[in-house]
């Protein structure tokens, strides 16, 4: 039996370097690599193919994430701000047709930066993190309810959730029951999951039940392999092969633990600032996995069926 792994790719989303814009609207900091360089505003669609390139090559499977409305420039039902439309569209269509058959999709927040306010559509002088954590179902189901509904009309259909930043974490049951609710609200799915845990130092764990009742469940699915890929954001000179060889390393640590290999990465990883040694480093990552011949990739939906009833 091959020993299941799935790639977590967080942040994607139009035309939007989202991590750019933290800087500014979240951390009121210029937004500057380490070693001084200007992080860059947009992430072109030629980078997309390049990913789908690379994912074809070695059969990459797991998440990625849509941000429905990043940096509130805009959306992925109008477009984002400052292009045509049709390169929104043209970025959708090509996430659908070549990313679809081994990725689920997931929204990663409304703006993955302010929070929104529903009713007058104005943001927050707040970010969704910080603002998230002192919520309760009441509040967060439409939060995320507005998130599914962005992505349906985009044509997506988004059968998990990613958190932005740790989204809920402080009040994770809370959470837990609004976006059962929303699935069910948008979606009429009774059966999700959701990525929030970050497990790295704990190699064993594997997915579990976060909730379950007569109708369905949701599956919690933690990250066990850290993002390496980011250090390419902030030094230029980093080795492509090095990142992908101690990727390498911990997820066989993983395995040995007995956990479930789950690799999260980021966008702005793989782009490193325009630089995108990251997607070099993951090419190399996806040779050595392949090399391995232990391992096959699979989508969260497929990690999320196969985890028992506790
Ligand atoms: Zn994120």
């Amino acid at each position: 039996m091959p020993i299941p792994i799935a790639l977590l790719v967080d942040d994607s989303c139009p035309l939007i370097h989202v991590f750019r814009f933290h800087w500014e609207d979240v951390h009121h900091r210029d937004p500057m690599t380490k070693d001084g360089r200007r992080l860059l505003d947009h992430i072109p669609n030629s980078f997309l193919n390049d990913f789908c390139e690379i994912c074809d090559r070695w059969g990459f499977a797991g998440k990625f994430s849509i941000v429905p409305a990043p940096a509130d420039r805009g959306d992925v039902v109008r477009g984002i701000s400052g292009f045509p439309p049709e390169e929104t569209n043209q970025w959708l269509d090509t996430v659908l047709r070549r990313l679809s058959p081994r990725f689920d999709f997931t929204p990663e927040g409304i703006t993955h930066n302010l929070a929104v306010d529903l009713v007058t559509g104005k943001m927050l002088p707040i970010g969704e993190n910080e603002w998230s954590q002192t919520q309760t179902r009441e509040t967060l189901t439409p939060y995320l309810v507005r998130q599914l509904e962005l992505l349906k009309a985009a044509g997506v259909d988004a059968n998990g959730f990613t958190s932005p930043w740790v989204f809920g974490i402080k009040v994770e049951p809370e959470y837990i029951a609004a976006m059962v609710e929303a699935q069910r609200q948008v979606c009429r799915r009774e059966s999700s999951w959701y990525f929030l845990h970050m497990r790295w130092e704990e190699p064993h764990t594997k997915p579990w039940v976060a909730h379950k009742d007569q109708r369905g469940r949701l599956v919690s699915i933690p990250a066990t392999i850290p993002d390496l890929w980011w250090e390419t954001i902030d030094e230029p000179n980093v080795e492509p092969t090095d990142i992908a060889e101690r990727l390498r390393d911990c997820t066989t640590k993983v395995v040995k633990a007995g956990g479930t290999p789950v690799v999260l990465t980021h966008w702005q990883s793989l782009f490193s600032n325009g630089l995108a040694a990251g997607l070099k480093a993951l090419d190399e990552y996806g040779k050595l996995i392949a090399e391995d011949g232990r391992f096959q990739w699979v989508k969260c939906s497929e990690l999320a069926n196969a985890t028992p009833d506790l």
